[in-house]
Parts: C-alpha cells; structure tokens; sequence
C-alpha cells in the first residue's frame, strides 16, 4: 500500500497504477449496489429492545409517583422529583437545580434560544433580538443540529478548532473577554459529537470564570452523552454549576441533558439544568407553552430505573452492543488507511461517532463516491458552522445504526473511496 509520502514521491506512471487499482475496487463495490447509511447517530433496534419493558410501564392503575401525584394530570412543570434526582446523581447537579421535560432536549436548547432573543435571560440589558447582531462560538468539528438552531436565526457563528480536551481555550477566552456580541457557546462536553473529546477539569473551570464581555454571555452545556462510555470507566460529569457559582458566574451554564440515547430516541425524557434564576426564568416562559411536561413517561422511566446505578447498568447493555462497533471500525481504518497515513481518526471512550479526517480538499468527493456506491454518509461540511469545511477533510462516521456486517462492509467501501480520492488528487 503507498503511503501519502509514497504518493508524493510516486512517478506519473506509479501513480496512474495506484488510481488504475483503486478504481478497480470501486467499480466492485458499486457492483455490490449497496444501500448502507452511516449517516445519524441512531441507536440499533437492537439498543431501543433493551428498554421495550418501558411499553408496559407503569402499568395499569399505577399512575402515581412517590409524592402522591397523579401523572395523569395536568400539572407538575418541573418533572417527577425522583427522577430528577437520579439523573440529578448522574448530570453531577442538585435536584432543585434540574428539571425534567418532554422527549427532546434539542427543543429546550431551541426554547433557551427564542426566549433569549424575544426576551433576553436573567442578565440582559435587553432582548438579544435587540442587538445590532449576536454571536455564537462553535467549537467544531461539532453538532451539526446546534449549528442548524443558531443558524436558523441568523445567530452569527464562529468556529473554534476542537481539541482532545475541548475548544482551544485561548482563542475562546480572547474572543469572549473582547466582544459583547458573543451571547453563547455550543458546548458537548462528554464524549463530544463528532470528536468523542472530553472537556477537562481545567477546561469546564475556565468556562466558568473567564471574564465576558456580554453581562448575560451563556454556556451552553450540552451534556446528552453524559453516561455513554465505550469503556468501563466512565468519565465523570463535571460540576459545572458549581464551577461557574464558584467563580461568580452562576447563571452562566445552561445544561441539557436526555435519554434518548439510553432509552428511545424518539420518547425518552430529557432534562435542563442551571441555576436557580436561570430555571426561573425558563419556566415562566415555558409555563405559557405547557401545563406540564408528559409525566406518565417519566414515570414510565423512574419505574425501569429504580435509581442512578439501574441508569449505569442499562448503559453497560448499550457498551456491549456499541463498542465491538466502534471497534470493527477502527479496525478497518486502520486496516485499510493505518499505513498509508493520509487520513487520520479519532478513537473515541465514549459516545456516537468518529470523526474521519482525509486528505485535504478530498471530503466532498469521497462522500460522493460513497453515496454513487450506495453508501450514505453524513453531508460534507456537516460538523461545521454553516456546514463549511475550512480544509472539506473532516468527515463524521455514525457506526451505532447498521449491524456489523453491514457496518464491515460499509467502512470498506468507505476506505475505498477515501483511497481513490486520494490517489485521484495526487494525479491532478
Ligand atoms: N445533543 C447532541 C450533542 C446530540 O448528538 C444529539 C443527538 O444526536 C442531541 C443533543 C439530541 O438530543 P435529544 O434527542 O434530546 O433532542
């Protein structure tokens, strides 16, 4: 197999053999006509089978949590006590200080956004919609979803190179201390999408104390993959409320939380989490779009449950399907693309995906060749503000949906079209 250095160094004629064998290969894969997608981050069916008891909870006639309240009634904006408190243990913050909502937490992060803009939060000078323009910072590669809200109301968005241990913290620091247009900061905390990174400690306490320039400048701490580890260990949710009411900024960080990847995606429960003027705030906007949140599904949810270790041990089920997935894809990444070095990946402790660099300016087209090949991969561009690739390298991998035949069969391709980009480039 050449490497990159190999194809720099390589005669024309080296070349045009390189491209002749890797062409070959695709015309096989596409002979396949396959129809694989290793586009969004969905759980397996086999996954969602792991919480099918949920369908026949709480069962007939029992429809009241441990304080008394029928959750068939209106009522309750705040969510079951207990079952904030369990997901309370594992968000690392206070029940009062958490509340517990529909199934989609992307629609607080949306609600946090418009009541900001047609209301301003508890620190504003004035509507957000008021300012002459208002500034995100996108730490990226990111989630393309949180990019697609800000976005959507012509939130001005600026990338932030991501690192192992979270965005590059001088350029953040720097731009937030000098600009009072900037009024928040997308943030994945926990096995981030697309990178898997980690904030660290260091990172969450810099966050949470360095100065802004905007009075009402938010965190928005987006934890969903907060107990989603592909090895044992867990990383550990970080207090960031405690960090920010340490440092005098407690209205700083906005957490978001769900379920949805630890029961079913599209019914699960979701939380939000900050300080006690922040909740305030939210749920005297919130009161005026709901009586309460569905109660009998966080019932349903604090009966299969129990308590925070029944949290842990449903999510060593999930370990054990996803991981030998993650596996077999870094297995053929480095299989088929290890040596040639002219791609590199991450290798991700936890979370949905892995984030695939190729050769520069080759992104676009190895995604097209993939899709000509009945390989569907996320759109290029996806993980980043306004969906533009700076370098069109970086391509987001979603291993959690297919089966692991498919999953095989699916990288290979993928490696495939990643050579051929590659040697298609060296060529021109
Ligand atoms: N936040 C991140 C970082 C995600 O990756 C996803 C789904 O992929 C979500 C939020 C969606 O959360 P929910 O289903 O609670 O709306």
């Amino acid at each position: 197999m050449p490497t990159q250095t190999q194809i720099g160094l390589m005669s024309h004629e080296e070349l045009r053999s390189e491209h002749e064998r890797q062409a070959a290969k695709y015309a096989q894969l596409k002979a396949e006509k396959l129809a694989l997608d290793l586009t969004r981050g969905k759980p397996a069916p086999e996954q969602l089978d792991l919480s099918l008891a949920l369908l026949s909870l709480p069962g007939d006639g029992d429809y009241r949590d441990g304080s008394g309240t029928d959750c068939r009634n209106y009522g309750g904006l705040t969510g079951l006590p207990e079952l904030r408190a369990i997901f309370g243990e594992l968000l690392n913050i206070p029940v009062a200080n958490l509340i517990a909502g529909n199934n989609a937490s992307l629609e607080i992060m949306h609600d946090a956004i418009v009541f900001s803009l047609l209301h301003g939060n508890p620190d504003s000078p004035r509507p957000w919609s008021q300012e002459p323009v208002v500034k995100f910072l996108c730490p990226a590669p990111g989630y393309d979803r949180h990019f697609a809200i800000t976005e959507s109301f012509g939130i001005e968005m600026i990338a932030i190179p991501m690192r192992d241990d979270g965005p590059d913290m001088a350029k953040v620091a720097e731009l937030v201390a000098a600009d009072p247009a900037i009024k928040g900061m997308w943030v994945v905390p926990t096995y981030s999408n697309p990178t898997g990174a980690v904030y660290s400690e260091d990172v969450a306490r810099e966050l949470a104390s360095m100065p802004a320039a905007a009075p009402d400048f938010r965190v928005f701490w987006d934890n969903a993959y907060a107990v989603h580890p592909l090895v044992t260990e867990c990383a550990p949710a970080l207090d960031i409320l405690g960090l920010a009411a340490a440092a005098g900024n407690p209205n700083r960080p906005l957490v978001f939380a769900s379920t949805s990847k630890i029961t079913f995606a599209g019914a699960g429960v979701s939380f939000f989490g900050g300080s006690d003027a922040n909740l305030a705030w939210y749920q005297q906007h919130l009161g005026k779009k709901s009586i309460g949140p569905d109660k009998i599904n966080q019932l349903r949810h604090l009966r299969f449950f129990k308590d925070a270790d029944g949290v842990r041990a449903h999510m060593d089920k999930h370990r054990e399907i996803l991981a030998p997935k993650f596996a077999l894809v870094l297995q053929i990444l480095e299989d088929r693309l290890g040596a040639s070095k002219i791609a590199s990946w991450t290798e991700p402790k936890g979370g949905y995906f892995i984030s695939l660099d190729v050769v520069d300016g080759t992104a676009k087209r190895v995604i097209a060749l993939a899709k000509d090949a009945g390989i569907a991969l996320t759109a290029a561009g996806s993980a980043f503000p306004y969906k533009q690739d700076p370098e069109d390298r970086n391509i987001r991998l979603a291993p959690s949906f297919p089966s692991i035949d498919e999953l095989a069969t699916a990288m290979d391709g993928v490696a495939t079209c990643v050579l051929l980009a590659a040697a298609e480039q060296a060529l021109t």
